[in-house]
């Protein structure tokens, strides 16, 4: 029978001084104890600490987390039953709009699930600045929102759900976006991919302006535009007021993109070549195409006083825009906005209460019981 061992006493441990290399440590071993300042942080490839928040360097990426948390909503806080009203009255919409509704939620129903899984799956993994890291977890929770709301909207209106959750498999102009996408979500997520060589950094740079500059930036704005516009007539308007908060939280999307792909520009000038550019070009006037194509699908005749050549010129506008965010030469010269109320609608505050649909305020404080 073996004696118990000796209880170790709290005193007979020795603390391991915090940030203070051994005496006579390698230089590399010394590197490794020093505490991370912003000059170690990088967009993409830091050698520092992906776990220290701060000290912050990109505080443009804390301002948007803390703007995106400040414009939180939820869907089921809006009142669907005028839209419910609506929908089933066989007089309430005719069957141009019915079709712009029945597309939109097919192409959007899916989309954020694949915008939600590019950002977990892929982007994440390859950005190594915290401050941008958490913004990209809000995005993915706001991803996650709006896949909630275009699920109630299908639920509230009670439509053939496994028919629009199969849209981007059965309707071509959806099914296209999605075509050119998914090539771009899958090179992020596949395991073996990993940032740090001239062909790789460019491959997410590319990734990175695909997903803010033609999905967020573009692909969303033919649908955003009709259902805005019906609501802008009085007719969906629970739906309306949802696609106002997404295209709040999507243009917030939109731009956190542009900058980071700009600050990866700074950080790595090398990457933007003139070949790098001219294949960018070409993806955008691809985008355009295959947008418009889709605007020409929901909208075979004028309905709600849109048609699709006056889409035409609307993405040939945003495209120029984008373009121009982020240092590429514009395609398209001369074109206009043929929708300046959409630029408004871009800009609006949460406390405005748009259709007056809504219907409950945050519980902020009061929901906590320890008890
Ligand atoms: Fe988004």
């Amino acid at each position: 029978m073996s004696a118990e061992p000796a209880m170790l006493k709290f005193e007979d441990f020795t603390p391991t001084p915090a940030f203070v290399p051994p005496v006579g440590a390698s230089p590399a071993a010394a590197e490794a104890f020093r505490r991370v300042t912003v000059d170690d942080k990088r967009i993409i490839n830091s050698k520092a600490d992906v776990n220290q928040l701060v000290p912050f360097k990109y505080k443009w990426a804390w301002e948007k987390y803390l703007s995106a948390c400040a414009n939180h909503w939820m869907p089921q806080e809006i009142n669907m039953s005028r839209d419910i009203g609506l929908w089933k009255d066989p007089t309430g919409l005719t069957e141009d709009e019915r079709r712009v509704v029945k597309r939109n939620l097919g192409f959007f129903v899916t989309a954020d699930s694949l915008a939600a899984n590019n950002i977990v799956l892929g982007t994440y993994r390859h950005i190594t600045a915290p401050e941008c890291r958490q913004y990209l977890l809000r995005q993915a929770f706001e991803e996650a929102i709006h896949t909630h709301a275009y699920q109630y909207i299908v639920e509230s209106l009670d439509l053939d759900e496994s028919e629009i959750f199969n849209a981007y498999h059965e309707i071509p102009s959806i099914r296209e976006k999605d075509e050119f996408l998914i090539p771009f979500i899958d090179i992020l997520t596949d395991p073996a991919f990993k940032t740090g060589t001239p062909q790789s950094d460019q491959d997410l740079l590319k990734s990175l302006i695909v997903f803010s500059c033609l999905m967020e930036g573009l692909f969303f704005y033919v649908g955003f535009a009709q259902i805005l516009a019906l609501g802008r007539q009085n007719k969906m308007t629970g739906a309306a007021e949802q696609y106002m908060y997404i295209l709040r939280d999507e243009s917030m999307h939109c731009n956190f993109g542009i900058d980071l792909v700009n600050q990866i520009k700074l950080e790595n000038p090398q990457l933007w070549t003139p070949v790098f550019r001219e294949e960018l070009n070409g993806l955008f006037r691809r985008a355009v195409e295959l947008e418009y194509r889709y605007a020409e699908d929901t909208m075979p005749r004028g309905v709600l006083g849109l048609n699709a050549p006056m889409f035409k010129e609307y993405l040939r506008f945003i495209a120029n825009r984008r373009c121009q965010q982020i240092g590429l030469d514009t395609l398209y010269p001369g074109a206009a906005n043929p929708f300046p109320w959409m630029s408004e609608m871009i800009d609006l505050k949460k406390e405005r209460n748009f259709f007056e649909t809504r219907v409950i305020e945050y519980q902020t404080g009061g929901a906590l019981n320890w008890e």
